[in-house]
């Protein structure tokens, strides 16, 4: 079965749209998120894009700030702080790569952790990571959404996340965690990768190295989000062989197509979220 991100994406996207117009006849006020870009790199240029389009689609304000590349920290950060105070602003997202010169913790830590729509503050982290209520990035919940889609109940499923990052591999192994899987958690200084995955119920592969994990890697059956985004002579492929793995895996996540959609569907569903909460208060 080849899980369709685009359409899960395009019904998270109609719920959504539905409780913006709920939002709005309760309190008289709509979502409002506001994304800084700093640069011209071309990458962040096309996702800003996309997701203010996304979020005017369900009914979200949506406003890009925008940065030269050389601005100075102090601009940036009293931004944010302005922002912050600004009750028409319900999420506030800084595009990253930052260049260089911008401390990007420093700028993460600045953001007030209730309008943190990407789940980076360390208040969102340690929350997330004690199991109490928080902003999860966007990435990781898409992936989760999706596999849950597939299979309501992963009591005592084995889930092995290819990748240790901050964005994507880490927040994985919580929203696992509290979903009684068991957890396995690989990187590039793993000894053997191929038999972590072999014993896997479940891979999240988050690694950015083109077709790493091959058909022979994977137990059949298994469901596999393959959240890589690689520029090949051949076009965008994944971290997974499609072709060898779609073979033997139960349910896998294709590229394009997969987890790319479900992350900016999930940033409007955490611009909403934080919405909730600043008008709860
Ligand atoms: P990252 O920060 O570069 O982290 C990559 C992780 O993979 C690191 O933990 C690294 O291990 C590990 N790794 C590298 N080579 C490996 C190998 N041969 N075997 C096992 N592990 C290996 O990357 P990221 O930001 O998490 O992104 C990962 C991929 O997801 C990229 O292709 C990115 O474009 C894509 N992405 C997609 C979306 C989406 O919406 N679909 C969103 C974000 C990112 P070490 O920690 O030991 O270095």
């Amino acid at each position: 079965m080849i899980i369709d991100g685009k359409k899960v994406a395009a019904e998270l996207r109609e719920e959504l749209k539905k409780k913006v117009t709920e939002l709005k006849s309760t309190y008289n006020a709509v979502p409002g998120l506001t994304v800084i870009l700093v640069g011209e790199d071309p990458p962040s240029k096309i996702y800003v894009r996309n997701k203010e389009k996304s979020a005017n689609e369900v009914g979200i304000n949506s406003e890009v700030i925008k940065y030269p590349e050389n601005v100075e920290e102090k601009v940036l950060l009293n931004k944010i702080i302005e922002l912050n105070n600004n009750n028409n602003v319900s999420g506030i997202l800084v595009q990253l790569p930052l260049p260089k010169h911008i401390d990007k913790r420093k700028v993460i830590e600045t953001m007030n952790p209730r309008k943190d729509v990407d789940g980076f503050h360390p208040m969102n982290v340690g929350n997330l990571s004690s199991g109490y209520d928080s902003s999860i990035p966007c990435t990781p919940l898409g992936c989760y959404l999706l596999i849950k889609k597939i299979e309501k109940n992963l009591n005592g499923k084995h889930a092995v996340i290819i990748g240790r990052s901050n964005l994507n591999g880490k927040p994985m192994i919580q929203l696992l965690l509290k979903e009684n899987c068991t957890v396995t958690i690989t990187h590039s200084k793993t000894k053997d990768l191929r038999a972590e995955c072999s014993r896997a119920d479940i891979i999240i592969a988050a690694v950015g190295r083109p077709k790493l994990v091959k058909g022979d890697w994977v137990k059949k059956g298994a469901i596999v989000i393959d959240v890589g985004i690689n520029k090949t002579d051949s076009g965008l492929v994944g971290d997974v062989d499609f072709d060898e793995v779609s073979k033997v895996a139960k349910a896998i996540t294709p590229v394009p197509g997969g987890v790319g959609p479900m992350t900016i569907a999930c940033l409007l569903n955490n611009t909403v979220e934080c919405f909730k909460k600043t008008q709860s208060n």
